[in-house]
């Protein structure tokens, strides 16, 4: 678990990050970033972030969320992990690591990426390249 920086530092970064993703740092995409990355490494799901940002008066539909959140991906911003039954969760963490999933809860918990050995995996089709191998351990009876 990484530590929180102080939210008038998330605040500043947060133009900055979306202008070096390409992204014009329009109100509603700053109130996004602060809310994504102004509290450590998360999981979470657009509706969920939908949920917290009524408490902050942007005017943002889950439409809009959904989108950005989307945005946000291809840019490098975020991870998406899709879960079940469709169910997409956004990472705020984008280096190497796999996940606890808590089937009870819906958790995610980060697991450090060098305590996963993939023994092999198949040849992708041909002209393709594996881009990456996401282990997710699924784990029963509730939350922790
Ligand atoms: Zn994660």
């Amino acid at each position: 678990m990484s530590t929180t920086p102080p939210i008038d530092e998330v605040a500043r970064d947060a133009a900055a990050r979306l202008r070096a993703a390409g992204l014009r740092p329009t109100r509603q995409r700053v109130a996004l970033v602060r809310a994504l990355f102004g509290q450590g490494d998360r999981h979470v799901t657009a509706e969920q972030l939908y949920a917290e940002t009524q408490a902050l008066d942007v005017g943002v539909s889950l439409a809009t969320v959904y989108n950005t959140l989307h945005q946000f991906t291809r840019a490098g911003l975020l991870r998406e992990l899709a879960i079940g039954s469709g169910r997409s969760y956004f990472d705020t963490n984008t280096g190497h690591h796999h996940h606890f999933f808590y089937e009870g809860t819906g958790q995610l918990v980060d697991v450090p990426g060098e305590l996963v050995q993939v023994a092999s995996v198949p040849l992708p089709p041909k002209g393709t390249e594996v881009s990456g191998v996401d282990v997710i351990i699924r784990i029963k009876d509730g939350g922790c």
